[in-house]
């Protein structure tokens, strides 16, 4: 049984999901105002990659035979100085979402919620993953620096990236 405390965090972070898929359509904009496609197109696949997390938490309270409660999305940035600002910017972000996949566990935890916490482990393992991605791309645009030919290699790198969606749901 889901309390109410595990529920309303539950639909926050739907909320926040929904909110990092609009912060990547911020940063997509901004790459192609820049006319970098590759980069445009990391952020094209990172905004469905973070509508399917909404949406697995939204089935997941479906299933639980709860009621899906939808808020405000926060505004998200528009301005950005370059792309290892866009790059900070969304580490710190997923770092962010971590934080509170976390304290979701705690709280499913200390109610011995399992199937949160089945849900949950999914989450856990896909931040590892998604804190690996922009970590690499930061170390490498550091690298980079001002270097525009550098910039421009991992600019078409960053175009084969495609959406793969999860096979297990
Ligand atoms: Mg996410």
């Amino acid at each position: 049984m889901i309390s109410e405390n595990l529920l309303d965090t539950l639909n926050d972070q739907i909320n926040y999901e929904l909110a990092s898929e609009y912060l990547y359509l911020a940063m997509q904009s901004y790459c192609e105002s820049v006319d970098l496609k590759g980069f445009a197109n990391f952020f094209i696949v990172q905004i469905q990659e973070e509508r399917f997390h909404a949406m697995k938490f939204f089935n997941f309270l479906t299933d639980m035979d709860q009621r899906v409660l939808l808020t405000p999305i926060a505004g998200p940035g528009n301005e950005y100085t370059g792309m290892l600002d866009c790059f900070e910017k969304s580490l710190a972000h997923e770092k962010t979402v971590t934080g509170r996949i976390y304290n979701l566990s705690d709280i499913a935890m200390e109610e011995k919620e399992h199937a949160t916490l089945s849900l949950l482990k999914w989450f856990i393992d896909e931040q590892v993953e998604e804190e690996s991605n922009f970590t690499t791309i930061v170390k490498k645009l550091k690298r980079i620096g001002d270097d525009s030919a550098a910039l421009y290699l991992l600019d078409t790198e960053l175009a084969a990236r495609v959406y793969v969606a999860p096979t297990v749901v």
